[in-house]
């Protein structure tokens, strides 16, 4: 290990100036807190968390029509269990259970399709969240709803595109980004092409990383490499996992089932094609086409008063130079939803440093 901090530090040398670069994935940020791979890192060297965690960047409306889809009558809804305490505007899904909501919390959207077999006088609805990384198992989902022909599966998509969001954030032209560590998962589905403009229009280097603290430091020297040698290519680093053509399969599975559209991210606003719906021939299966959802589209951000998630997940600002941080901010009673999830980035900071 500390052969490898060595060659970052006569890289940096090389360099000649502060280097910063953005880990894109929630379970980056939270692996490098874990393993320690900050501490290792030599001055003048930093790692900005960038907005790749799904329940971070879920808008407070998608919460608001998935509390009011829950509070209707004869529908189950079923999520993942990180969303539960994702705040809306005043509530969040778990006191919407509480008040009494059929809400049911699953490991597998292939889970919701079991209960809609079984309770076929109810409309039951998966809040479809998450990267590319889960979009193949709610397609794969939508298949078998499809063959056994269970009529009475429905989703609420709000998956989201990581490469849009990037594209966002370097064309605001607001951060200060010398390179990315991009998501081990995600690329395995999309591979490199779809970061191919990074280097392309932005001439930034990014390097898709595994998560051990070996992996980070080594994707890290990469980038490090293509900098001190004014390269930007993207290269892959967790070649154990991820291929350059990605997982062909799961793409055309996905691209069966949806197509991107425009999509609102907490913090960041509306990010052209930077989400995904059903397409025409699927949109029965979409929940807004059969019951009919009042909540309007809150236009603007929503986020708490005092909250900075939308700074945080811009790379513009830390957790700890949020004001709320640590005080009327926690994990137990999140204000924001970088606190809610085990991947967002004030929840990291809180449980691995912030809070001493
Ligand atoms: S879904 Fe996977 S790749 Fe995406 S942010 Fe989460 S852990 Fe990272
Ligand atoms: S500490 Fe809390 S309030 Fe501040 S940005 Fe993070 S989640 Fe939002």
């Amino acid at each position: 290990m500390s052969l490898a901090v060595e060659t970052l530090k006569n890289l940096l040398k090389q360099i000649g100036k502060p280097v910063r670069l953005m880990e894109v994935c929630g379970t980056h940020t939270v692996a490098i807190f874990r393993q320690g791979v900050r501490e290792l890192l030599p001055e003048g060297l930093s790692l900005i968390s960038g907005p790749g965690c799904p329940v971070c960047v879920t808008a407070v409306e998608d919460i608001e029509k998935a509390m009011e889809i829950s509070g209707k009558k004869n529908v189950i809804f079923t999520t993942f269990g990180d969303m539960m305490r994702v705040p809306g505007i005043k509530k969040n899904l778990s006191e919407i259970k509480a008040e009494g909501a059929d809400i049911r919390v699953l490991y597998s959207p292939i889970d919701a399709l079991k209960i809609a077999a079984e309770n076929k006088d109810k409309k039951v609805v998966f809040f479809a969240t998450g990267f590319e990384t889960t979009s193949p198992s709610v397609a794969a989902t939508l298949f078998e709803a499809e063959k056994r022909g269970i009529s009475n599966f429905y989703i609420y998509s709000v998956h989201k595109l990581v490469p849009p969001a990037l594209d966002a954030l370097l064309s605001s032209g607001e951060i200060k980004i010398d390179g990315f560590i991009m998501p081990g998962h995600v690329s395995t589905i999309i591979g490199t092409g779809p970061y191919e403009f990074i280097s392309e229009k932005y001439r930034k280097p990014s390097v898709i990383t595994g998560f051990e603290a070996g992996d980070i430091l080594q994707g890290i020297n990469m980038l490090l490499e293509q900098i001190a040698s004014n390269r930007a290519d993207v290269e892959i680093q967790y070649k154990k996992v991820v291929r350059e053509e990605g997982n062909p399969k799961a793409v055309a599975l996905i691209n069966e089932y949806f197509e991107p559209c425009d999509a609102y991210w907490r913090g960041i606003g509306t990010i052209p094609l930077s989400g995904l719906k059903l397409r025409e021939k699927y949109r029965h299966r979409d929940i807004n086409s059969v019951i009919k959802i009042e909540t309007l589209f809150i236009s603007g951000p929503q986020e708490p008063k005092g909250c900075s998630c939308g700074e945080i997940l811009k790379g513009l600002q830390t957790p700890d130079e949020c004001p709320l941080f640590a005080g009327v901010c926690t994990p137990e009673n999140p204000v924001g939803a970088c606190m809610v999830s085990t991947e967002g980035s004030c929840a990291a900071y809180y449980k691995y440093r912030g809070h001493k």
